[in-house]
Formats: structure tokens, C-alpha cells, sequence
């Protein structure tokens, strides 16, 4: 696995992301520099930090190998950012684990944000099936990595902040993730789509005879679906492209520009009084 090459490009998609975020366009602010200190103290309510590796409750319970060096110091980078743009009311970890399944998660009871070195694999193996150069498949991985890290985040930030999430939860943290991918740019259409098609090619193994109807997440496909109107929603001009056959159907890709504007708002709604101006 290169994950140096990959966390990397993660950490600089996530700063891309956070950016716009926390930035003029949303906030009418300038975006914060990344600060390398602690951020506690600047906000009344940031009384935690985004920390790297097992929380101490892990630790106590299961003793655990640390992450190996590169990755560390990536995923610190990345915590630096978030502390430098959203408030906590504790500490949360972020760390990468073996799992023996190819899973991420968010556990309030560790408070930690675990991914799995197995979805790693699992969606490079996947991307391997509809593209042949290994650049474009490491591409595709790390965005859908960040999608991933995205949408834990937003488990984390619901939980930690009470935040209210009527429907699905699974489904309003994709919209999190998906909204934080799209910042404007054409590189951040293309990770959206990039990480959309992941859930494209898992879809090919839900057949209708073993549908998992009782599972608190969405059908693939659907989920596929929601993440392309979204896209194409944030900028209809740039994205024409994704409706037609086989992409998104006319009748769903009219209404997608005012269901952008809807997730977006009440996500920066909701996050408002926790992101560090
Ligand atoms: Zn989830």
C-alpha cells in the first residue's frame, strides 16, 4: 500500500475542503491559517481537539500496535486543520486499524474515528475493475478515503454536539461528506463523482433477492444517485455531463440544484456555532 502518496493527497484535498468551509464565500471571512498549536481556547465552546491515534479507553481495554510513522504525522496534519476551523467539546481520535473488515467507523464510546486498512484495499480492488492505470485508481482511493473520513466526521460531530438529524443519519452525514468534497472547484466535483463511483461498483453485489432492507444505510445505487444530483446540483453549468443514461435521470437532475442548496444550508446551519472564525 503507498499510503504516504495517498494521505498525503488526502490531507490536501481536506485542506481544500475545510477551506471553503470555514472561508469568505460561506462565512465572509478569510479562511484561517492552519494553526500548529492547540486551537482551544479561541472559541467558548472548543474544549477538546481532533487527536491522532488509539484514545486512552482503547488503549486501556485492547493495547494496540501504534500507526507506523508517515501515516501518523499525515493524520496529524489533518487533525491540526480540523482544530484550527471546528470546536469539540472533547477529544476525538482519528486513527487507522486493522479490522478485519473492510469498514470505518465512529464509536462514541472510545470517541475515535477509526478506517480500516481492509477499505483500503477494498476500494482499490474495487476501482481496479473500471480502470486500468494505477495512478488514476490511487486517484480515485483517496477520494473516496476523504468521502469516507468525511462522513465518520460527521457521525462524530452529530454525536459530540447533539446535532439534531431527523431521516436517515447515514444518509444526512453523505450529504456532509459530499457537500464538503464539492468546493467549487472542478477537482472537487471530480472527488465527489470519484468517490459516487466507488458506491456505483458495490452496488453490482446487492442483488434484489438478498436486499438488506432492515440496514440503517442506503441502497448503494441510491446512494450513488444522491451523491451525483448533489454534484451536479453545486454547479449544473460544470457538471451537464452527469445527467443522461445510465448517469442521472432528467426527472431527478431538475430538482438537484435546490436540493444542493437545501443540504448545504442546514449543514452550515447546524455547524455554524462550532467552526472557529
Ligand atoms: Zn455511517
Amino acid at each position: 500500500m503507498k499510503m504516504i502518496t495517498k494521505t498525503s493527497i488526502l490531507f490536501a484535498t481536506i485542506l481544500l475542503s475545510t477551506a471553503t468551509l470555514a472561508g469568505a464565500q460561506t462565512f465572509g471571512k478569510p479562511t484561517p491559517a492552519p494553526t500548529p498549536a492547540r486551537a482551544v481556547g479561541k472559541h467558548p465552546l472548543d474544549k477538546g481537539d481532533f487527536k491522532v491515534g488509539f484514545s486512552p479507553k482503547t488503549k486501556r481495554q485492547n493495547p494496540k500496535k501504534d500507526m507506523p510513522k508517515d501515516e501518523k504525522a499525515t493524520f496529524q496534519e489533518i487533525a491540526t486543520e480540523l482544530n484550527s476551523f471546528l470546536a469539540l467539546p472533547r477529544d476525538v481520535y482519528l486513527n487507522l486499524d486493522t479490522c478485519d473488515e473492510p469498514n470505518a467507523f465512529y464509536s462514541s464510546e472510545t470517541s475515535e474515528i477509526t478506517i480500516c486498512y481492509e477499505l483500503i484495499e477494498q476500494y482499490e480492488e474495487d476501482f481496479k475493475t473500471i480502470e486500468k492505470s494505477q495512478k488514476k485508481v490511487d486517484e480515485m482511493v483517496e477520494d473516496t478515503l476523504v468521502q469516507t473520513l468525511f462522513h465518520e466526521l460527521g457521525h462524530c460531530l452529530i454525536d459530540v454536539w447533539e446535532l439534531p438529524a431527523t431521516g436517515r443519519e447515514e444518509d444526512a452525514v453523505d450529504q456532509l461528506a459530499t457537500i464538503l468534497l464539492l468546493d467549487g472547484s472542478p477537482e472537487g466535483s471530480r472527488s465527489a463523482i470519484n468517490a459516487a463511483r466507488q458506491f456505483e461498483i458495490a452496488s453490482r453485489d446487492e442483488h434484489a433477492d438478498d436486499m438488506l432492507f432492515w440496514d440503517e444505510h442506503s441502497f448503494s445505487k441510491t446512494r450513488f444517485y444522491d451523491m451525483l444530483c448533489l454534484v451536479y446540483g453545486s454547479n449544473p453549468k460544470l457538471n451537464k455531463n452527469l445527467v443522461g443514461p445510465n448517469r442521472l435521470p432528467v426527472d431527478r437532475a431538475e430538482r438537484c440544484s435546490e436540493e444542493f442548496k437545501r443540504a448545504e444550508r442546514s449543514w452550515l446551519k447546524l455547524l455554524a456555532p462550532y467552526v472557529i472564525e
